[in-house]
């Protein structure tokens, strides 16, 4: 299992900026709620499940299953 960053560098740019105008809750939700909180309680459940690979909500990361 591996969490890595978008290949996308201009996208992950994007999101990086959008994380710190939020103060670390995901700008791809309105609600600034603990479990929106990067990295959130969705991609956290996500990397846990092991038969889940792809990217998170707003695609900052991909998981690998191996
Ligand atoms: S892991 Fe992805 S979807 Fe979750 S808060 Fe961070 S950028 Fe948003």
């Amino acid at each position: 299992m591996a969490v890595k960053l978008n290949e996308d560098k201009a996208l992950v740019a994007k999101i990086k900026e959008g994380l710190k105008a939020r103060g670390g809750y995901c700008p791809c939700r309105i609600a600034k709620t603990e479990d929106y909180k990067c990295i959130c309680k969705e991609f956290r459940e996500q990397i846990a499940d092991e038969s889940f690979e792809g990217y998170c909500h707003c695609m900052l990361y991909y998981k690998t299953k191996d």
